[in-house]
């Protein structure tokens, strides 16, 4: 038999161990709630993996299937459970096994080309632009994540500066810096992409917050007036819906107002927050959200969908292409044939060859409708109030770092007599413990030095109840974590 390709000998043995491993990756998100949120990978299991040989031969796949069984799904992070609340993660859904497993099995690039998945590339941009009421004349991009959407963002302002002045010269030519503005609280990876695009990150001025942790809009101005003064460009304001600690929403009108008088592209950083805007009591408070020159977020928090998606919307569909367009002419564009159609999506993002990605948003957003998926998000909403409350009717013991104003909430165990250290080390323990032990997963905030436990909420699986039980081990944990640290 002819078996130089990478194809099965037996394709029936394939569909055979494929409708298994299927079924099982479906009960794997419908029992979840049965098991174990987190447990550390064993010493076996870790010296088993790192001792593994690049394999030369072949292995049969129903024995690679078993050591998955036993070495992997046993470890997974947890952030299927419904009682994960840490960092933000999404909890996956169960059909999108099915847009994987189509994804992969179509195995289209849509970079370039006419076929089928540009046009839902295509629909699911218009849907996403209507669902934030960006512009007709605007445009936008799947991309990996929001780390990367917001790299576009930047990109696009610092290439869209002067007829791409600095996009066709380098940034070494322009004799004056660029300066991006944002709050204390921005993520990250806003500084890494300034650094990146050769902005640098001394260059982004991190503005404060006030007591509710939006960027103060006052000394925001001032600092650009200031910088204007000594000949600095204010390249790009940076606001948030969503803060990564406390989840706050900066005051997006007045930032678009100040964005609007000095001429400085406004990127906004909604990762998991922008959704917000899909429940009524959001959309006032954001109405200003298509304002924005450049909008991210992921569809792999909030929205549920399995890792490795997120998007950035741009107002003016020219700009974004202006940041990112090449010609090459192994690329030709033709009349007719596969080369046809779509002005290729390379000439619109960073990267070239992309995956279907399209598929999981779309299928997603047919099969639940827009009102299942906002009305999971406004339960995520109520479910994080709630618990705020059960937190306020124990001020003896417990304190919130700030009201909560979106889907996350920073609290911390209190003790008058104890030391500030003292309190530290005690919340971190707990934090510690309802993972070690299973009860949860939730992370931690420092605000103003004190260690906060934290929660962000994204997770469609959680239950009311779920807060309750979490709220009862903390309470049953502090003794024993008093005790370990006293
Ligand atoms: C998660 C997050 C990011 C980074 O997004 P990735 O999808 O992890 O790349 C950026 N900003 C905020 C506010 C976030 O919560």
């Amino acid at each position: 038999m002819e078996n130089n390709t990478l194809d099965p000998q037996d394709w029936d043995d394939l569909k055979e161990i494929g409708i298994k491993v299927f079924t099982d990756m479906i009960d794997f998100q419908k029992n979840v709630r049965e098991r174990e949120i987190w447990k550390e990978p064993s010493m076996s299991v870790r010296s088993i993996i790192s001792n593994e040989k690049l394999p030369i031969g072949p292995q049969d796949l129903n024995e690679i299937y078993d050591q998955i069984k036993t070495n992997l799904l046993p470890y997974n992070k947890g952030n299927i459970h419904p009682k994960f609340w840490s960092w933000v993660q999404s909890t996956g859904t169960p059909s999108s096994i099915i847009a994987e497993m189509i994804i992969a099995g179509m195995n289209a690039d849509v970079a370039t080309g006419n076929h089928g998945p540009m046009y839902v590339e295509e629909k699911v941009i218009n849907w996403l632009k209507e669902i934030f009421d960006f512009p007709k004349d605007g445009h936008g991009v799947l991309v990996s994540g929001t780390s990367v959407a917001n790299l576009c963002g930047l990109l696009a302002a610092r290439n869209n500066y002067e007829d791409s002045i600095v996009r066709n010269n380098g940034i070494f030519n322009l004799n004056k810096q660029f300066i991006v503005y944002s709050s204390t609280e921005t993520h990250s990876c806003v500084l890494k992409a300034a650094d990146i695009i050769g902005i640098g990150k001394n260059n982004v001025r991190l503005i404060n917050v006030n007591s509710t942790f939006q960027i103060n809009s006052v000394a925001l101005e001032e600092q650009i007036k200031s910088d204007l003064a000594q000949d600095l460009i204010p390249l790009c304001i940076v606001g948030n819906i969503g803060t990564v600690n406390t989840g706050a929403i900066d005051d997006i009108d007045s930032l678009s107002e100040i964005a609007n008088r000095y001429k400085i592209w406004l990127h906004i950083d909604g990762a998991f927050g922008a959704f917000a805007y899909l429940v009524d009591e959001y959309r006032s408070k954001l109405r200003s959200i298509n304002k924005a020159d450049s909008l991210s977020f992921d569809l792999h928090k909030w929205i549920s969908l399995p890792f490795g998606i997120g998007a950035i919307l741009f107002k003016d569909k020219n700009k974004q292409r202006n940041a990112f367009v090449e010609h090459p002419n192994y690329l030709e564009q033709n009349d007719e044939g596969l080369a046809s159609g779509f002005d290729p999506i390379f000439n619109y993002s960073i990267e070239m060859s992309r995956s279907f990605k399209a598929l999981k948003i779309w299928m997603l957003m047919k099969e639940k409708g827009i009102n299942q998926i906002s009305s999971v998000i406004k339960k995520n909403l109520d479910d994080i109030k709630y618990l705020e409350q059960l937190i306020l009717n124990k001020p003896d013991i417990f304190e919130l770092a700030c009201p909560v104003t979106l889907n996350v909430i920073c609290f911390r165990f209190i003790d008058p007599k104890l030391q500030e250290n003292m309190l530290n080390a005690i919340n971190k323990k707990i934090v510690i413990l309802l993972q070690t032990r299973g009860y949860a997963v939730i992370s931690n905030a420092y605000i103003n030095k004190k260690y906060y436990m934290r929660l962000a909420n994204v997770n469609h699986r959680s239950i009311r109840s779920d807060f309750d039980d979490l709220l009862k081990a903390i309470i049953t944990l502090i003794e024993e974590c008093k005790k370990q640290i006293l």
